[in-house]
This record gives structure tokens, sequence and C-alpha cells, in this order.
């Protein structure tokens, strides 16, 4: 009995054994199969990135944390052999997903850290002290950068790398670069240079010395260059030339404006006559783009000089500097040493150039986007010359007050006439601009020696549609009057007012001049620098232009000097302005050796708008109700606007052609 016994207890243990045995087994096989599972999942899930990363911590820690959470799941319930097998595919489903959370929270916390980290960084770095290149002052590096790099302390401007440029002036995350893999070689086998190169490159995370490529302004479509002080001194080797090239070259052919900051230290001497040809590749480039009919703007900026200078920085239709901005072809140093004296202090800067003609403006850095976006606007595809916004009624009738003064003024004599056209309180080119146009921005510069302040010529909108405005500024005070030469122009004056016309007839604008001068500045250096010449060039050019020319005689209209300015396919007169071959006190000194005889000189030289209008030599006669002062001014103004409106329509259909024709027989006429 006991024998059996003892054999069914044996069975029974062995049984018991048995089991306990799989159940053993099976956990083990449980634990190696989400092992297994787990490895594969990270593996799937993560990536390399992910794994590189977790290298990167404790292993140690997520071996831990992996085996808690399978002891967790185990413990949680008795494990039933039968069971286990069921929840198998469940437990493994909770621990991946645990798994994957774990890992993804993971490098989550990874990255963060690490983002900390560079902030931490940066921070410190920007708390540090900079010193100012021009005040020499020690300032946060923080403050100045929020300064868009302006020293808060002096107003001095900082340099500004590629990154942060494109930051400035385009819309976030609009730049798509161009053109980056173009690569050089080394073309003079000059020592070195390669592993300069690679040096600089390092250092700037620069690739060449020029990133452009497409960007947005205020949404609109532009390629947009950077130069880099950094790299080089920002000199212009193959690559950057080649860059520049294509850019330029793929912007004509998408139809696209082109910006670019210049900053050069010149010619890439590594390079030698391979650096040369890029001035005049880039400059042939630029021609191309601009027989398209579009748009280029170079802003100038600290320093740009020698090569870069002399091509593609001062080709622009518009030019725009940064303040206090070297720009120059021969550096100072070396002008200096040549003519050995000292050069005069804001030689060669930013202000000096445009005193000289060469650039239409100085613009503050935290004003560079709005100034470059308005001027894309204002050069947006257009096709009329009326492309007006909004056609609401507006009335030429004058204020009551203006009828009320017209009604008990008496007839004027000639003598009386050329007086009002004189008074310093009439109203000015520039009253006249203020009052019909809107967003009028100025543009300097002849381009050869001066920027003439008795010329004011720019852009503006009549009523939405884009015009260019030219005008004879006088002065009305003592001190505005010296400022602008009393309203005579010299000769850069008027080649800043041909430029000007040329440039309004590659854009399809309009353009409406203002004249009101007693004559051209006559002078010395007026003679020197050819006034003959410039007044020659200008009615030559005039006759041609394949735009709508509107001209307004708004004061005197002094000989060949207001000429120079009224070759229009209409001439508008004020009812009091006066246009005539020469003074009334010229003309009877002339004819009758007698200065003093000019009022009875008046009365017969046929000067008043009232006799030139019977005498076809202008078109319509402009209201002034009494004295276009002040008073009038509104009244004026909307009679201007109205009939300019309506000038504008009549001629929307015509072709270039036909206008140049029609001013050609409206001269040919005479
Ligand atoms: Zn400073």
């Amino acid at each position: 009995m006991d024998h059996i016994l003892r054999k069914i207890v044996s069975k029974k243990e062995t049984g018991k054994n048995l089991q306990k045995e799989n159940e053993k087994n099976l956990q083990r096989e449980v634990e190696k199969n989400l092992q297994k599972e787990i490895e594969t999942d990270i593996q799937k899930e993560t990536g390399k990135d992910l794994q590189k990363e977790i290298e990167k911590e404790p292993q140690k820690d997520i071996e831990k944390d992996l085996q808690k959470d399978i002891e967790n799941i185990r413990d949680d319930r008795q494990v039933n052999v039968k069971e286990q097998r069921l929840v198998f595919n469940e437990s493994e489903k909770k621990i991946s997903e645990k798994i994957r959370a774990s890992l993804f929270q993971r490098k989550h916390n990874i990255q963060k850290k690490e983002e900390i980290k560079e902030e931490k960084q940066e921070d410190k770095a920007n708390k540090d002290e900079i010193e100012c290149p021009s005040c020499k002052v020690k300032v946060e590096k923080d403050k100045v950068i929020s300064n868009k790099y302006v020293c808060y302390s002096c107003g001095g401007y900082f340099r500004v790398n590629t990154k942060n440029r494109i930051k400035m002036v385009t819309d976030a995350d609009s730049f798509i670069p161009w053109f980056e893999d173009e690569e050089g070689n080394n073309p003079l086998a000059f020592p070195g240079y390669e592993e300069k190169l690679k040096e600089v490159q390092e250092k700037t995370g620069l690739k060449e010395g020029v990133s452009i490529g497409f960007a947005e302004i205020d949404g609109q479509k532009s390629v947009v260059g950077v130069c880099d002080a950094r790299f080089l001194m920002g000199s212009m080797g193959h690559v950057v030339g080649e860059k520049i090239a294509l850019a330029v070259e793929r912007a004509t052919k998408e139809k696209l404006p082109v910006i670019l900051f210049c900053c050069s230290g010149g010619a890439r001497m590594q390079e030698g006559i391979i650096s040369l040809m890029q001035m005049a590749k880039t400059a042939g480039a630029l021609k191309r783009h601009s027989n398209a009919g579009l748009l280029y703007i170079p802003v100038l900026t600290d320093p740009t000089t020698g090569g870069v200078t002399a091509s593609f920085a001062m080709l622009g239709d518009i030019i725009l500097a940064e303040p206090k901005a070297l720009i120059a072809f021969a550096g100072p140093r070396v002008i200096e040493q040549t003519i050995g004296q000292k050069l005069p202090e804001g030689f060669q800067r930013s202000e000096f150039l445009l005193e000289h003609g060469f650039i239409d403006g100085i613009v503050e850095r935290n004003a560079l986007k709005e100034t470059l976006s308005k001027i894309l606007r204002l050069h947006r595809k257009n096709d009329g010359f009326a492309s007006f916004g909004d056609n609401e009624f507006m009335s030429t009738e004058p204020s009551e007050l203006m009828k009320e003064r017209n009604a008990g003024i008496a007839l004027k004599s000639p003598w009386e006439k050329v007086e009002m056209a004189r008074k310093v309180n009439r109203l000015s080119a520039q009253d006249y601009i203020d009052e019909i146009f809107d967003d009028f921005m100025e543009m300097h510069g002849d381009r050869y020696f001066k920027d003439d302040p008795a010329i004011l010529g720019g852009i503006a909108y009549l009523d939405g549609q884009p015009v260019t405005v030219i005008g004879v500024q006088k002065g009305k005070d003592m001190r505005d009057c010296l400022l602008h030469n009393y309203g005579m122009p010299s000769p850069d004056g008027y080649r800043k007012a041909i430029r000007l016309m040329k440039q309004a007839e590659k854009f399809h604008r309009p353009i409406i001049t203002f004249v009101n001068t007693s004559g051209a500045f006559c002078g010395m250096e007026a003679e020197e620098r050819g006034q003959g010449e410039a007044i020659a060039r200008n009615l030559y050019e005039m006759s041609d232009l394949k735009v709508p020319v509107l001209c307004l005689m708004i004061g005197e209209g002094g000989s060949g000097g207001a000429l120079a300015l009224a070759v229009g396919n209409e001439v508008w007169m004020m009812e009091n302005a006066t246009y005539s071959v020469l003074s009334p006190e010229g003309f009877s000194s002339i004819l009758w050796k007698d200065s003093t005889r000019a009022k009875e000189a008046a009365g017969i030289m046929k000067i008043t708008a009232h006799d030139l209008y019977k005498l076809h030599v202008i078109e319509k006669i402009i209201p002034e109700y009494g004295c276009a002062d002040e008073a009038a001014k509104d009244s004026i103004s909307r009679f201007l606007k109205v009939n300019i409106k309506e000038f504008l329509r009549k001629n929307e259909t015509k072709s270039g052609d036909e206008l140049s024709e029609e001013r050609y027989q409206r001269f040919r006429a005479f």
C-alpha cells in the first residue's frame, strides 16, 4: 500500500515538478521573446538617430527601466501557464507601447536639454560685452542684437553676418539658397589658398563669400544675395562672381527683381586675373537683367570697395546704402599713401556718396526691410498708365472761399504776372507733390558728380498708379533758397532728372514734371561741367521717351533751363505763371540796352499763360483762384489731380512709339 501510495505521491510530485518546470520554461521564453521584440521595436521606431542618442545615455538606466516594466507586468498577475500564453500578446503590446513612450520622452528630454544648454551658452555670450567699432564703448551684446546690430550708445553700425542679414530683411523661412554647390578651384595654384578657404569655411559655416537665392519681402518674390565680410573680407573670387551671375541669369529668366547686399574688400588676390574677370561677368549679367526691364537694387554696406564697387555695387536702378558705410574704389589708405596727405573726415562714406550723386538714399537699418518692400511694390508689374485704385469722384470745383476770392480779382498785367510768378510764398513743386501724390519716395543723384538740391525727383503713386515726379525746388525762406540754389539747376540737376526719366521709361511709368525756375544756374562750375550739354541731352532724350510726359509750368519758366524739363506730350501752365526765352530784364537789356524797361518788355514778349495758349505752346491753363498760395493749395491740387488722371487715361492705350511720335510732332510744329 505504502509503496503504491508513495508512488502516487511521487507521481503527483513529479507532475507538480513538471508543471513548475514548464512554468519556468515558459517564463524564460516569454522574457526572451519580449526582450527580442523590444529590441526590434526600438530599432523600428526610433531609427539610428535615437539609437545614437540612447547610446550616449547611460545604457544601464534603460535596461533597469525595462526590467522593472517587465517585472511589474509579471507581478501584476499570478502567472498561470495557460493564461500566460493568452496574455502574452497583450503584455507584449503594453510593454512595447510603454517602451516606445519612454523612449520618445527620453529623446525629447535629450533634445530639450541640448536646447537649454545652447540657449544658456548663447545667453552667456550675449551677456558678454563687446566693443562698439564706432564709439569704442563696451556695450551689451544682447542689447545690440535686439537693436539690429546698431550700437545703442552712439548709433554706430556693427557688421551683420549673412544669417542675420537674411533674417532682418526677408520674410521668416522664405530664403532658399541657390547654387550652394558651386565649387571653386585654385586657378593660380596659389600656395596655401585651399587650406585658407577650408579654414574660413569652417569658421563661418559658409561655403563662399556670397549667399544668394530666392526670398520674399513682405510676400514679394525676389532674389536676395548677401556678401559676408567674414569670408576673406567678402572678396570676389570665381565662385562669388559665378553665384551672382547664375542667380542674376535665373532672375532674368524668372522675371524677378534682384537685391544684393554688398560688402567687399574687392578682388580676391589669390585668384588674380580670374577675380578681375568676375567684374565684367557680373556687370554683363546685370545688363541683360536690366534689358529685360527688371529691377536691381544694390544695398551698400560697410565696407564696399574695389572691384565690387567698380562692378555690381554701382549698377542699380536704385542704389541704397547703410549710414556711414565706407564705399570706395581705392581704399582710403591707398589714396593717402599715393597723394601723401590725410583724407578729410567722412571722405568716401555713404553721406559723401549721396552728396556726390552716386546713391539714391541712405537707409537706417531698422527701415531697410520696409524701404525695400516699398520699392518692390512701386515696381510690380503694371501694364497701363492709368491703373488707378479707386475711381471715386473728386470734384474740380474750388472751395467757396476760393470762388469768392477769384470773383473779386481784377485782370493782371503781364508784369504783375511776372511778379506773382516770382513770389516767394508761391506753392512749390514739393507742395503739389505732397498734396496730389501718395508715398513720394525721393531719389538722389546724377551718378556723375553731385546730387543737385535744386531738382527734386522720385517715385510716387497717383491713386495707385506709380508715376515718376520731378520738380524744380526753389525754397521759401533764405535758408531754403540757399539750399536749393534759388531753383536754378546745375548740370547735375538736369542729369539727375533725365536719369529718373529714363528709369521711368524702363519701368513703364508716366512722368510728371513741375517747372519753376528763373533759369539754369549761371556760374563757373556749371560751365565746367557742361550746362549746355546737360540741357541739350535732356531735350534729346525727352523727345524719344516711350511713356507719357506731362509738364506743369507752376511759376517762372526761364528759358532753356525750363525747357530742359518741359518736353512733354502736353504742357500746362498756371494762370499766373510765365514762360519765356529770357527774363524781361534780360530781354530789355539786350534789345534796348536798358534793363529798367522790363515792365514794357513783359508786355510785348508774350509770356503769360493766355498768350502761350494762343500760340499753342501750352495745352491747358490751370486756375489759381487769385494766387497760387497756401490757401489755394487744396483747390488747385484737386483740379490738377483730376486733370492729370484724365491725361493718363487718354494716353492709356497708346504705344511707346505713338507717344514719342506725338511728342516729336508737337515740337516739330513750331
Ligand atoms: Zn557705439
